[in-house]
């Protein structure tokens, strides 16, 4: 399970919630907010505090009582996190709580690969918890996370309970996305934009985290905190290497590299591919760069030569490469094809060989 966390761009936030909380408690709130800015961490928090009985005076969690310990091993009796199969799975497929989870959820534990959905079988499971009498007499909380991800059934019979809401039950959905949550439910729930740290907040909060190169990992990331404290350094390092190669257009070799690239995740490479090619078209029609920060000058410099036409053609099939990247049936032929048509397009023509 994630961690609950307070980030630094959440302080107010978090105080109105927990002022609002103690006053007039809503029985469902929606968070709402882009990728990465740390949306679950916040909600986990919130729960935590709420099942500790004994939190600080900003309402934080003490983390020393029998109700943190238990929230802290994803065993509260009065806790539920419901998230698509394929998103608990990846965080921890070893986890016993995983196994129980899944045998809640109503799925088995076949070859077949885990769902992105979060099923009406996972809300129906939620009975129990729901309305029988809780542990201790005290709050329960469920927590949602993406609830976009629930299916059409599963968001209906979610509905029913948020109509008809048990005493002392509090939902918390978390949204990337609150467009595709259906109108029913969101007239359900308080709504709260979650905030996202500004470019220095976000930079202090990397380099507190242990990252050398905040601007890199923020850039590679879509401007997420979170997702640039995610970004794998292992991966960095083919990609920093990848930028290099980039860098020489003379040297450039797509056998090579596709050699070398044909293991990493193939929607990465496209993805590094992608904001290259961003930033060279960027630059060619606005003069500004991105991405790739430290490169402005060889960017600039190949911008100048690109044939645009080529360009556009290049484009259109990187967004069809990214399609196909989860499933190429030949990883290095996948790989060498997209290099050599990037390579036939920033090549002047009559330059080639
Ligand atoms: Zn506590």
């Amino acid at each position: 399970m994630a961690t609950a966390e307070i980030f630094p761009w959440q302080r107010v936030i978090w105080q109105q919630a927990r002022q609002s909380g103690s006053a007039q408690r809503h029985h469902a709130l929606l968070l709402k907010g882009r990728r990465g800015i740390g949306k679950l961490g916040f909600a986990l928090a919130l729960a935590k505090s709420i099942l500790c009985g004994q939190g600080d005076a900003a309402g934080v969690a003490c983390g020393k009582c029998q109700d943190c310990y238990w929230f802290e091993q994803g065993l509260h009796p009065n806790f539920r996190l419901l998230e698509p199969e394929a998103l608990s799975a990846q965080e921890g497929a070893t986890d016993k709580d995983d196994e129980e989870n899944r045998r809640e959820a109503g799925s088995t534990k076949s070859g077949r690969k885990p769902s992105q959905q979060i099923s009406i079988a996972q809300i129906r499971a939620l009975d129990d918890f729901i309305y029988l009498s809780a542990h201790q007499a005290r709050d329960k909380v469920v927590l949602i996370h993406p609830a976009e991800a629930m299916n059409t059934a599963a968001a209906n019979a979610l509905l029913k309970k948020l109509e008809e809401p048990p005493p002392e039950v509090l939902f918390i959905l978390v949204t990337h996305n609150v467009s595709l949550i259906p109108p029913t439910v969101l007239s359900r729930c308080r709504q709260t934009a979650m905030p996202g740290p500004d470019h220095e907040m976000a930079k202090d909060w990397l380099i507190h985290q242990g990252i050398t190169d905040p601007d890199f990992h923020l850039a590679m990331s879509g401007f997420s905190p979170l997702l640039a404290l995610q970004y794998d350094e292992r991966l960095a390092a083919s990609h920093t290497d990848f930028i290099q190669c980039l860098c020489a257009p003379e040297r450039f070799d797509p056998i090579e590299l596709a050699e070398k690239l044909h293991k990493l995740d193939l929607s990465s490479v496209t993805g590094w591919l992608q904001k290259w090619c961003y930033d060279l078209m960027s630059c060619r029609t606005s003069g500004r760069v991105r991405y790739h920060l430290k490169q402005v000058a060889v960017i600039r410099q190949q911008a100048a030569v690109i044939d645009p036409v080529a360009f556009g053609f290049l484009w259109r099939n990187l967004i069809a490469s990214q399609q196909l990247a989860r499933h190429p049936l030949n990883p290095r032929l996948f790989l060498e094809a997209m290099l050599l048509t990037y390579m036939d397009s920033i090549r002047p023509a009559g330059s080639a060989g």
